[in-house]
């Protein structure tokens, strides 16, 4: 059968960071919007197997899929956008493609045949650019391409994407290249020749990008828009501005206004089909924009001079703020800073305190002392991962007084290791990919403040880590007050612990922002935001519904 689906690319030139999976995420939202399937994949020119194993102060956080891959944080923007789950095939990098070619290598598929970048490497690319469709048929495949036209890095990628094209027709093709026009403070302009240099970077590699979309601080003149059509080799209703949004969410409209998705249908020759029902997506953007009042959630981590290693943290804390009409005020705390003298000063007036994932020794301490003034001063509590670990150790040494508690993880000889490695991990001796990865299911207890917030007794939730609650310590944990509320149904883990004398404690050994959407915010971070709301104001946020009619989606 022949292949129906649309490929898009994106392309970005001039600088890094311009925003290619914003971009991407709010296109495919478009398409969604108008009724057609989308799915978005991220190509990374780095040599890393996959993020995995990075320092977060590389690339920001580490987003973890339901089939257990590791992937980059633009992964996070596509599900929060199309509420839509990403796998494996999602995020693909130098390092694995060419894991792939060097496997084939050594199993003689090659047969005897020189192993080359070209056609070798660039038709491991292609192939897994048209991956995604292997399962489940989309409409739109949308490629980010990351890095910068230009890159040696990257040069692969776009030859692959020139033989694609060529191979599969531009009515199947597209190619968006995301640019910037700077602005001149000297001369009150904007700039243009920037982007007509990577413009002409793509062609050299025989790639003539089909729409451009310019990023830029001020509106862009007509004349700007003529300048960039003419010299770039595009039609003007080609060249879409994208100044820059008060907030990510809002990028879908102003790409709606620019008409991006209407000239993206028009060249592949596609119906419009309906006009994009934005309802939902206005609702959470007003809300979002117009909240009843603040609350101030302290994050509690060792990464946190790069905000984006907590990214979809923020996010689902943002997103369940919007959905409560409140606006999350993160007070970012680094758990090297913190100390038994300082805590009261550091957390005093928070609202919430969350303590985020990580790995290693730095800062834990910290962590701990954090847990310990939210446990006591009855502040609504959130650990994740290792903040719920932090949460057991904590509880460990100060209420049951088992001197020395600690991860194994930190201390491999204490006499309590309340948090033990699992019994799988004890023989993984490599690092990628060996975790406790993806999602599991798991038991929810009935009437346990997770079981409130979930209304549900089965759920699944994704995961990264190689230490558990160590079982035998259970009892004596349960018997002064903590509540094992989700355990896991088929090894008997502990994934949530909670506090019977405090209003909200909750330690997840799971993720719960990994699965936070706009259109589906997860219940953990909305119980949670509505507790430190209620911690602030005495009283719990009435929500006001998206009107019945209008709730289309
Ligand atoms: N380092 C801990 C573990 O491996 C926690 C991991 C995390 O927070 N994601 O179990």
């Amino acid at each position: 059968m022949a292949d129906t689906t649309k490929y898009i690319f994106v392309t970005g030139g001039v600088t890094s960071s311009l925003g290619k999976g914003i971009l991407a995420a709010s296109l495919a939202k478009l398409l969604q919007l108008r009724g057609y399937s989308a799915s978005i994949q991220k190509f990374d020119p780095y040599i890393n197997i996959d993020p995995g194993t990075l320092n977060p102060y590389e690339h920001g956080e580490c987003y973890v899929t339901d089939d257990g891959a590791e992937t980059d944080l633009d992964l996070g923007h596509y599900e929060r956008f199309l509420n839509v789950p990403t796998s494996q095939a999602n995020n693909v990098t130098t390092g694995r493609i060419y894991e792939t070619v060097i496997r084939r290598e050594r199993l003689g598929e090659y047969q005897g045949k020189t192993v080359q970048v070209i056609p070798h490497i660039t038709d491991e690319i292609k192939r897994r650019f048209t991956l995604l469709n292997e399962n489940q048929k989309f409409d739109f495949i949308l490629t980010e391409i990351g890095g910068t036209v230009g890159d040696i890095e990257s040069l692969p990628y776009i030859e692959a994407l020139r033989q694609f094209r060529y191979e599969h027709g531009p009515e199947h093709c597209l190619v968006i290249h995301l640019t910037l026009l700077p602005y001149l403070n000297a001369v009150g302009e904007l700039k243009t020749k920037p982007t007509q240099h990577s413009v002409k970077m793509l062609l050299q590699s025989g790639v003539q990008p089909d729409i451009l979309v310019c990023r830029s601080e001020v509106r862009i003149p007509s004349d700007v828009r003529e300048k960039v059509a003419r010299f770039c080799n595009v039609r003007l209703e080609e060249v879409i501005e994208n100044v820059n949004a008060p907030t990510i969410y809002e990028v879908p409209f102003l790409l709606r206004k620019e008409n991006l998705d209407e000239v993206v249908l028009k060249k592949l020759d596609l119906p419009l089909k309906e006009e994009p029902d934005f309802t939902y997506w206005k609702h959470f953007v007003s809300r979002l924009k117009n909240p009843i009042d603040e609350i101030r959630i302290a994050l509690v981590g060792k990464y946190v001079e790069l905000h984006d290693s907590y990214l979809s943290i923020s996010e689902s804390l943002k997103i369940a703020g919007a959905e409560n009409e409140l606006n999350v005020k993160i007070i970012w705390i680094h758990s090297e800073d913190v100390n038994a003298e300082n805590v009261d000063r550091l957390l005093k007036g928070v609202d919430g305190v969350l303590v985020a994932p990580g790995f290693g020794e730095r800062g834990v301490e910290g962590k701990i002392v954090a847990v310990r003034y939210a446990r006591e001063h009855q502040t609504p509590f959130l650990g994740i991962c290792l903040g719920m670990q932090m949460a057991v150790v904590e509880f460990g040494r100060n209420v049951l007084e088992l001197a020395g508690a600690h991860s194994s993880e930190f201390d491999p000889k204490t006499e309590h290791p309340v948090i033990d490695i699992m019994a799988e991990q004890k023989k993984v001796t490599q690092m990628g990919g060996t975790m406790r990865l993806g999602a599991y299911e798991c038991t929810v207890r009935r009437n346990s403040l997770i079981h409130q917030a979930y209304q549900k007794t089965r759920v699944s939730e994704r995961h990264r880590h190689r230490f558990e609650f160590n079982n035998a310590y259970r009892k004596q944990y349960e018997k002064a007050g903590v509540v094992m509320s989700d355990i896991n149904p088929d090894t008997d883990l502990v994934e949530v612990i909670e506090l019977k004398d405090h209003p909200y404690f909750i330690g997840t050994q799971f993720h719960p922002e990994y699965k936070s959407t706009v259109e589906s915010p997860h219940p953990l971070f909305l119980s949670f935001v509505n507790a430190a709301y209620a911690h602030k104001t005495g009283r719990y946020v009435e929500k006001t519904q998206l009107p019945a009619e209008e709730a289309n989606s």
